[in-house]
């Protein structure tokens, strides 16, 4: 006979995480000991002997012995399609500290070189001349045609610095690129030459364009496994959610298509918004965007919680480091950045600018837009809330990147939210302020260089604030994120940047998940451990609330669940 009192079969769960401290993300920040899951869904959360008895004969019960495991990490702001293919076995990974000197970068060549046939592409990503032993040692030393042509005279070569801007080839490549001595420096780029006039075999910004039309585009199976690998790795890195901020019409196939394939056999990890870039990247524009309609069937939210479209992408400037972001107050050098929309003046920019987020709005999708300079956030912020005040929906538009956001701004966006019930958010990159924050100093100056990424501005206003990697820009992990967004303190000097910014452990986690999940429309089943959410989980060997935030970075990632599976798991637990 069965007792009335015992739960019904059905209403075991499949899965008890026991022993934990569990950082909920929940209103109190609560921090129950026990989890349970079924069919993929958190099912209770609460002390031992409460989550003990819903455990029943099948049930799997994982003994977190301590740990402290946080919701999935959602990383808001990546191209992780890209990301995907500069790495092994797609690209050469020339990043520090993978590579320490050309020495090391030319022994990758020759050994790519002994892999490949005679003619195929060698391609590359990464260096960073600040951290090649030879170029320390000799600031006149600069990578050059002759390393490369020594070791693959019969191979293209072409290795991309880590910003983007400058690429490293060899003999082969511009002699197929069709560059010579005498080739002119083409409209936005130069090409490198020695004293002597000759190739240096360096390329500026859009010399190298002439290179990179010659690769050949990678297969869909190339893609495919890229795209797969790639979910692996952030599940070893605790994300379980990640934001593809400008997929164009090829990637939105891919990901499609890979969905397809691969989420029977359980190879689909990762729960994936993307950005639409109407147009193509760099094709943007008021045109590009009508005619994009045409073929769009998305609209605001399409799709499952695996794979969904939340919006579209715009590029509105440039970026503070090379002064392209458009600014109200100049840069140190005097200039005050750029608007790189279509128009004659910059009136004429902003107005197509205003005229693309009404097209966006007005077919329902949110728009991320990349602005980094104050005057740009100030004209994109202006427009979004005019076209919800003209035309209100739930769109949560929003910046991307979010630079220089000046506290007039912020607080009138925070209010705006409060008046009308359609936030705004600020998407940030809290790991790339860590790396980068001596630098922006000798741009803008220490004071305003302290002032990069507001994000205490942010919060205390009552503005929603999400972060992100951007990567390929950077490694996409979260825990550089957290640990600067709460210290600002540089990583090479350790020189603090802009304290009176820092935001504490459980602000920055909120930035990562909850925050996260309101962006992606998705705060209601995930972003936080609660019943009725998916269990998408991140477990660490350390409580982050208790340990020195200079710490945070070693934390190591112990296990990773993604819908109540099992993704990654370092055969700690
Ligand atoms: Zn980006």
């Amino acid at each position: 006979m069965i007792s009335k009192r015992a739960a019904p079969v059905s209403l075991k769960a499949d899965t008890v995480l026991i022993n934990g401290n569990i950082i909920t993300v929940d209103d109190d920040f609560s921090i129950p000991q026990a989890v349970a899951v079924r069919d993929g869904k958190i099912v209770g959360a609460g002390k031992n002997a409460e989550i003990k008895p819903l455990a029943g004969k099948g049930t799997r019960t994982i003994d977190l012995k301590g740990a402290t495991m946080l919701p999935g990490m959602n990383d808001t702001h990546c191209h992780i399609s890209d990301w995907a293919l500069t790495r092994p076995p797609f690209m050469l990974e020339t990043r520090f500290p993978t590579v320490k000197s050309i020495a090391d970068i030319i022994k990758m060549v020759v050994d790519k070189a002994s892999k490949v046939k005679p003619g195929e592409w060698i391609i590359g990503e990464g260096w960073d001349e600040g951290y090649l032993k030879e170029c320390l040692a000799d600031p006149s030393r600069k990578p050059s045609r002759e390393d490369l042509d020594k070791v693959a005279p019969d191979h293209p070569v072409i290795l991309t610095e880590y910003s983007g801007h400058r690429s490293w080839v060899n003999s082969r490549a511009l002699e197929l690129a069709g560059i010579t001595r005498d080739t002119p420096d083409p409209v936005g780029g130069r090409i490198g030459r020695t004293g002597t006039g000759e190739l240096s075999g360096l390329l500026y910004e859009r010399a190298s364009m002439a290179v990179r039309e010659k690769i050949p585009p990678w297969s869909y199976e190339q893609r495919k496994t890229a795209l797969l690998n790639a979910m692996a790795e952030l599940n070893t890195l605790g994300i379980t959610s990640f934001t593809d901020a400008g997929t164009d019409r090829e990637k939105w196939a891919c990901y499609n298509d890979v969905y397809n394939e691969s989420f029977r056999e359980g190879r689909w990890t990762c729960r994936v918004n993307m950005l639409l870039m109407l147009g193509g990247f760099g094709k943007t524009n008021l045109e590009a965007i009508s005619e994009a309609y045409k073929y769009v069937g998305a609209r605001y939210n399409f799709g499952d919680d695996w794979l969904k479209v939340g919006g579209a992408k715009l590029v509105a400037d440039g970026i503070p480091p090379l002064k392209t972001a458009l600014m109200w107050k100049s840069y140190l050098d005097g200039t005050s950045g750029l608007l790189v929309t279509e128009g004659n003046t910059l009136e004429e920019q902003e107005q197509s600018l205003r005229e693309m987020i009404k097209i966006v709005h007005a077919n329902r999708m949110q728009i991320g837009i990349h602005s980094c300079g104050e005057r740009t956030i100030d004209i994109i912020t202006d427009q979004y809330m005019k076209c919800l005040e003209a035309d209100p929906w739930d769109a949560r538009h929003y910046v991307i990147h979010s630079d220089f956001a000046t506290p007039q701004t912020i607080r009138k966006v925070a209010e705006f939210g409060r008046r009308t019930g359609r936030s705004l958010a600020f998407n940030v990159q809290s790991p790339i302020k860590w790396t980068i924050s001596d630098f922006m100093a000798t741009v803008v100056g220490p004071e305003r260089a302290a002032y990069h990424w507001p994000l205490r501005t942010m919060l205390d206003a009552g503005a929603k604030v999400a972060n992100s990697s951007d990567a390929p820009v950077i490694y996409p992990d979260w825990r550089p994120g957290i640990q600067g967004a709460v210290l600002r303190e540089s990583k090479a000097t350790g020189k603090p940047s802009g304290p009176e910014q820092c935001i504490t452990v459980q602000e920055a986690i909120r930035t990562y998940t909850i925050n996260g999940a309101w962006l992606d429309h998705k705060e209601n089943t995930k972003g936080s451990i609660e019943p009725g959410k998916q269990a998408d989980f991140c477990v660490v060997d350390n409580d982050l609330l208790a340990i020195d935030p200079h710490k945070i970075v070693d934390l190591k990632i112990l296990m990773t669940i993604s819908g109540g599976r099992v993704v990654y798991d370092a055969g700690v637990l």
